[in-house]
């Protein structure tokens, strides 16, 4: 999905987080597996992943940022095409820009802007220390989406063709987990009670069905940032939704396939749940956890 290059935004709620120094994963969000299975989507060599997802966990980069400023070179689109930093902002903008309206007229809630923290290497966060091994993910107790830039070189560096799409499937995931929160359903998920047709699973669809319902609104509205999705770049998102399902990553790191440990769905589901909400553009497709209280608008 493509910038359009002349669109311009700026301020938003968005900030850049650096070291802190040595602490525990936390868990979570998209799930750490996640990026197990983009490193594989994009070619990685599975023998490597621990050299991904380990990383040098030592090195601090910065101090914490009051986040005046730290975008200030993403003056544009075209920047946002550019680099990874100003696409992760760009895109918080289009999806917080879709749900401003969205969220009201489907589901009767007002929406506010969550935080994008951006960082290298580990961050402090609402939910505990975060390291590279984490994976983006969403904290809920300090509404906030945290992604970790240096992943996203690691990708580069192993010659990741479909990084920026990925990129954007992300943040949309991740926001869907906000939106989750706003709904009051995000606490349904519980990581230590898997399987196919777990609420985990069913909570991991619908961010899955709300990043694509993103996908369908993306390029609508009177300023829209993105140029409308093509067919191949259609195709990416659902590879990169279907790379990331806990069979496939269960095969390709080299296990049985045991749906009763699934906490995210299987390529097949995941793949479903994008397209779900891309087709419709609704949050009445996305109900999986069945409760029916959406509009259709
Ligand atoms: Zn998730």
């Amino acid at each position: 999905m493509t910038f359009r290059d002349d669109v311009t935004r700026s301020g938003g709620n968005a900030r850049k987080s650096g070291g802190g120094g040595r602490g525990m994963a936390v868990g979570g969000g998209i799930g750490g597996l996640l990026l197990v299975g983009l490193f594989l989507l994009l070619g990685g060599n599975p023998a490597e992943i621990d050299q991904v997802l380990g990383g040098d966990q030592t090195q601090i980069e910065s101090g914490e940022s009051t986040g005046a400023g730290d975008f200030d070179h993403c003056q544009t689109g075209a920047d946002a095409n550019a680099s990874d930093d100003c696409r992760l902002y760009y895109t918080s903008f289009s999806v917080n820009e879709m749900w401003q309206t969205l969220l009201p007229a489907q589901a009767g809630i007002e929406y506010t802007e969550p935080t994008l923290t951006l960082f290298k290497n580990s961050t402090q966060t609402g939910c505990g220390f975060a390291s590279a091994s984490t994976g983006p993910f969403y904290c809920p107790s300090d509404q906030d989406a945290y992604f970790d830039l240096t992943f996203f070189d690691q990708m580069r560096q192993f010659g990741a063709e479909n990084a920026p799409l990925a990129q954007m499937y992300i943040v949309a995931h991740e926001y869907g987990h906000h939106v989750q929160n706003l709904e009051g359903t995000l606490g349904l998920s519980n990581y230590n009670d898997p399987g196919a047709d777990s609420n985990a699973v069913k909570i991991e669809l619908q961010a899955d069905c709300y990043a694509g319902i993103w996908a369908n609104h993306s390029s609508e509205g009177p300023d829209p940032l993105l140029q409308p999705i093509t067919e191949s770049e259609l195709d990416s998102a659902l590879l990169a939704a279907s790379a990331v399902g806990d069979d496939n990553i269960q095969q390709r790191s080299g296990g049985d396939v045991n749906p009763e440990s699934w906490t995210h769905g299987s390529s097949q589901q995941r793949k479903d749940a994008f397209l779900a909400g891309y087709n419709t553009g609704q949050m009445s497709a996305c109900d999986f956890l069945g409760r029916g209280v959406y509009n259709d608008a």
